[in-house]
């Protein structure tokens, strides 16, 4: 029985990145919003994923720190780890940033309705919740409703011997050994931060790299610190299953096993519409699951907008954000730009860290561009070597013009300490299709981090400074 209706100018279904940055946005431009959530509001990126992991990677931080004390002339001791400690402070970290972000919701005068959000006709939206079920109507609707970790034949999730992200982020106690399926992002992450922590890990990635998607000369400096820091990788494999054994596992892998406490499924994540549409909407869900959605973000039923990781473009936390802001802007009717996806910010929290916007170095070849190439190691950037932590890469690819100058950026790419918070100007010049001539004018502060991108231009220019 619908106990209750209300109507809206948007009812966003899901109350993530995308869908909570559409309803903050939205509301600061005089929108009434309702965000329906099963949840809390925050999404896998406050709960389950980007912050959480990040918590617990800087614990992994803290014991490198720690165990590396010596060389500063700091007595510290072996570092010792509790991991119940580490999980009560990053659900702390977890827990403030969510009554933040609910708090900030109510200031703006936004309705949240916990419970599961359907899309029926009509733009309509039924809410199953705990207090029974109640009815919205929106101007616009927003499907916002993220992804689930994706599974692998053979490996049923049982929290104990067989994990996905969501398990491991719950976790009060580490296991001793670890096999990690799939090389990705979320792969390379918790392989760095388990074996910061002492846990054995095994890589077995299907593609012929880690990181596929990355700059190979990015991607050789880190598995380089992964075969130093005794993580194997195995790559080009096919993974066939596994045998529980004891309260151990064998996992088999082409001719090979190996037998480790823990799996970890990292194989990537499923957009989530089970439920989410009712018949007759008029929303076109493609082969994969994905909401078909043009660039504007609409789907194919009039009125209703799709954003985050139930559209196909990259599962990241803020092109979730940038895709809810650019639905707002449409529902003002406001001038829009679309997302440019080939030069969206990636920002990958293992160490060494890596960071990259834009055409690798490969992928311009491909797309024709005559390019011109500077790497810097970042052994030659003196706060690398007074933090003590400079292996590391900055690579610039640009584009070469007729007079042999070197053009727009077109991609930048990052491998080192906090190169996550070095990317921010390489990723302005290359959305801003900056050329080197006029980048290399700006001044850069030093000693910095940052300064590393400004050295690579200036050498793009054919002058550096320390580099030739
Ligand atoms: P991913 O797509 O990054 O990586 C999955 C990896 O698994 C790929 O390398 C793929 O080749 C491999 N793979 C697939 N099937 C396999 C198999 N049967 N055997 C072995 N390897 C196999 O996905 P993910 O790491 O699971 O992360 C999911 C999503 O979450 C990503 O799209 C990412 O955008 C997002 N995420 C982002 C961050 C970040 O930005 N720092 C962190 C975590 C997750």
């Amino acid at each position: 029985m619908t106990a209750e209706s209300a109507e809206f100018d948007l009812v966003a279904i899901g109350g993530g990145p995308g869908g909570y940055a559409a309803a903050l946005h939205g509301a600061l431009a005089g929108l009434r919003i309702a965000v329906v959530e099963r949840d809390k509001v925050g999404g896998t990126c406050l709960h389950r994923g980007c912050i959480p992991a990040k918590a617990f990677l800087e614990t992994a931080t803290v014991v490198r720190t720690v165990a590396g004390a010596d060389d500063f002339g700091v007595t510290a001791g072996q570092p010792s780890i509790d991991f119940a400690v580490s999980q009560a402070r990053k659900q702390k970290v977890v827990e403030q940033l969510y009554k933040g972000l609910a708090g900030l919701m109510r200031q703006r005068g936004i309705t949240t309705y916990r419970g599961t959000g359907t899309l029926l006709p009509g733009r309509r939206v039924q809410v199953e919740g705990p207090d029974g079920q109640l009815q919205l109507s929106g101007r616009h609707v927003m499907l916002a409703p993220g992804s689930v970790a994706r599974s692998l034949p053979g490996f049923d999730v049982d929290g104990s011997r067989v994990l996905t992200s969501d398990e491991v982020l719950a976790l009060d106690a580490l296991p001793a050994s670890a096999a990690i399926i799939g090389g990705g992002v979320i792969g390379c992450e918790f392989a760095s931060m388990f074996s910061d922590l002492g846990v054995q890990v095994t890589v077995l990635e299907a593609m012929d790299t880690i990181l596929p998607e990355c700059d190979r000369e990015i991607v050789a400096w880190l598995a380089r610190s992964f075969r130093k820091r005794g993580i194997a990788v195995h790559t080009g494999v096919r993974v066939k299953g596994h045998r529980p054994n004891g309260s151990m596992t064998t996992v088999y892998f082409d001719n090979e096993t190996v037998t480790v406490d823990a799996v970890v499924v990292a194989v990537g994540r499923r957009p989530l519409t089970e439920g989410v549409l009712a018949d007759g909407t008029g929303v076109t869900v493609d082969s994969r699951g994905f909401v078909v959605v043009d660039d504007h973000m609409r789907t194919t039923a009039d009125g209703v907008w799709a954003v985050g990781d139930v559209v196909d473009t990259p599962q990241l936390a803020h092109v979730g954000f940038a895709e809810g802001i650019l639905t707002v802007r449409g529902i003002l009717g406001e001038s829009t730009i679309p997302v440019d996806y080939s030069r969206v910010p990636w920002c990958i929290y293992c160490h060494p860290e890596v960071a990259y916007a834009g055409l690798t170095e490969a992928a311009a070849r491909q797309r024709g561009f005559d390019v011109a190439v500077q790497k810097y190691p970042l052994g030659g950037n003196s706060r690398a070597r007074i933090i003590g932590d400079f292996e590391g890469l900055v690579k610039v690819v640009a584009e070469r013009q007729a007079d042999g100058r070197p053009g727009p950026i077109l991609g930048v790419h990052l491998v080192g300490p906090w190169v996550t918070e070095v990317l921010g100007q390489g990723y302005l010049a290359v959305n801003a299709e900056s050329v080197p001539d006029r980048i290399a004018r700006f001044i850069q502060p030093h000693p910095t981090l940052s300064e590393s991108f400004g050295e690579t231009v200036l050498a793009l220019t054919g002058r550096g400074l320390h580099l030739g």
